[in-house]
């Protein structure tokens, strides 16, 4: 989805797809691509890439189209894989698309539907990302936990002195709320149609702002301890940071929540 133009000008319902720059040019036996994806997870291993461009950059939704490209086409190339501050286990570098041809089968619906099936993605996306944050946040905070209370500061563990207990009462408490906003997200995109850009939105946002505050205050418990390699909590600290980023931006979807409202 993301290219080197930007990333929320796609996800931005309000831009009706103006933002998307890949070319599918259609020919009777098939499309041919041309432009740059910026950041893609899995890049250069996947073997199956989902291509979102358009057919007409003046036709804004309605030239919208998702394609499927296999590994191995002719003219589909990788950059150098980007050096990050976090998920580093996730390989990420420009996919360029020259002259890339595909068949007619290797559109998913038809011509326009582009948008729509990016937003029904992002709708069932967005839940699993908050999911992930509060994973980290979970983590992080067992780590803290535990360490709070073994290590004796005025004359008691960490765990007893009141603005540290306050902190993980408080890191406690913004865990569960997160986690029952994505676990609701997920319920309504499991039992409704279509699933519900909103809540999805809504999971995302509270549960990765959520994960940056708690991985924060976890490493403030743990004072220099914390910031050390040695416990992880400074790992989930720079894993934790995309989730504010990817699958549309926090900015990006609370313009999504606000439109719902
Ligand atoms: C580890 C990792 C994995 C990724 N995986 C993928 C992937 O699998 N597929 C993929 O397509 N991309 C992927 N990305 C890219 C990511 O989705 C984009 O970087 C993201 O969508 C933001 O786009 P951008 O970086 O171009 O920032 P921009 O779009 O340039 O935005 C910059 C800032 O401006 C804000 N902003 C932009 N427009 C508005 C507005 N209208 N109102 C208010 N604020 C606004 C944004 O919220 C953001 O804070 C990945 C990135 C990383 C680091």
């Amino acid at each position: 989805m993301t290219e080197p133009t930007g990333g929320s000008d796609i996800e931005n319902p309000a831009m009706n797809s103006f933002g998307i720059h890949t070319l599918a040019r259609p020919r009777d036996d098939g499309f041919v691509i041309n432009g740059v994806k910026r950041f893609p997870s899995n890049a250069g291993i996947a073997s199956l890439y989902t291509v979102i461009a358009t057919v007409d950059r003046s036709l804004g939704d309605g030239g919208s189209c998702i394609l499927l490209v296999p590994a191995g086409t002719l003219g589909l190339s990788f950059g150098k894989p980007e050096d990050k501050m976090g998920m580093r286990a996730d390989r990420n570098c420009d996919v360029i698309f020259d002259n890339v041809w595909v068949p007619n089968d290797h559109l998913l619906g038809k011509i326009g539907d582009g948008a729509r099936l990016l937003r029904l993605t992002l709708a069932f996306n967005r839940p699993g990302a908050g999911s992930i944050a509060v994973g980290m946040a979970r983590g992080a905070f067992e780590i803290a936990l535990e360490y709070s209370r073994t290590r004796i500061q005025g004359g008691m563990p960490l765990f007893r002195q009141p603005q540290i207990a306050a902190k993980l009462a408080d890191a406690a408490t913004s865990l569960e709320a997160a986690r029952l906003l994505c676990w609701r997200a997920a319920w309504h995109n499991a039992t409704h149609r279509p699933p519900s850009i909103r809540h999805a939105s809504m999971a995302k946002v509270f549960a990765s702002d959520m994960a940056m505050q708690v991985i924060s205050d976890c490493i403030q418990v743990m004072g220099s301890y914390g910031y050390m390699k040695e416990y992880r909590v400074e790992k989930y600290l720079r894993d934790a940071k995309i989730v504010q980023i990817y699958l549309g931006a926090n900015e990006i979807c609370r313009l999504d929540i606000g439109d719902s409202l």
